[in-house]
């Protein structure tokens, strides 16, 4: 069951667009000619090896990253996945985050989009892959960023809603996986964030995460990190 727009936080300030999602993309495109993506991630990894993926995991400077933390400025979450996690875990070869909140978290848009794509019908006990409730958004870039395992019932927008950065999407859950989580990632095209055969995601940073980066620049594994008040 679609939630009634009138259920959305009319203190979020985000407004519905009137284009059908059919359209969007089409629009989007035409926008592009005349400039935009700057700023955007730039090094996609294709499907590959764990090596293949960390040769590009190359994060960009946080201070002009698009991206805040899909969560309450304010409060903390830990990452327990992080990106090219070794074989056989479920981020091997993608630039992902699994972020470990409770049940009904309140999930944020990291970055102002078009909503391209949602399920919220699976139930939140039933660990099957495959059976995660998502919500993707298109970006100014044609980039797709997906926030997956949301609630039942649980995602408050619709499809070609313009969310702005910070909008409220809806409630973090467990379908789909048997711990809550929040798996948040971003992919180069839409057609190529659904399967993970196919899927070319990107290295992204976040620039309101408040805590110690690794290495490479990207979020740690074990570390919690604070959002600040995304500007
Ligand atoms: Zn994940």
């Amino acid at each position: 069951m679609r939630r009634a727009t009138s259920s959305i936080d009319p203190g979020r300030g985000w407004s519905r667009t009137s284009l059908a999602p059919v359209l969007a993309p089409v629009l989007i495109a035409l926008a592009c000619v005349t400039g935009c993506g700057g700023g955007g991630p730039t090094a996609p990894n294709p499907p590959g090896t764990r090596e293949q993926c960390l040769a590009g995991a190359v994060f960009g400077s946080p201070a002009s990253a698009p991206y805040c933390l899909p969560w309450a400025s304010g409060t903390a979450f830990e990452v327990g996945q992080a990106y090219c996690s070794p074989p056989g875990a479920s981020h091997h070869r993608r630039y992902a985050y699994d972020f470990m909140m409770p049940m009904d978290t309140e999930v944020l848009a990291a970055r102002a989009g078009i909503v391209v794509e949602l399920r919220e019908h699976w139930p939140d006990d039933d660990p099957q892959g495959g059976h995660e409730n998502m919500v993707s958004l298109r970006h100014d870039d044609d980039t797709i960023s997906l926030y997956i395992h949301m609630r039942q019932d649980g995602v408050l927008v619709e499809m070609g809603d313009s969310v702005p950065r910070g909008g409220l999407l809806g409630w973090s859950g467990s379908s789909g996986t048997s711990i809550p989580h929040l798996h948040f990632q971003v992919c180069l095209r839409s057609g190529e964030c659904s399967t993970a055969t196919r899927e070319v995601t990107l290295p992204v940073s976040f620039r309101n995460a408040q805590g110690p980066l690794d290495s490479r620049g990207g979020l740690a594994v074990g570390t919690s990190y604070t959002a600040l008040p995304c500007q």
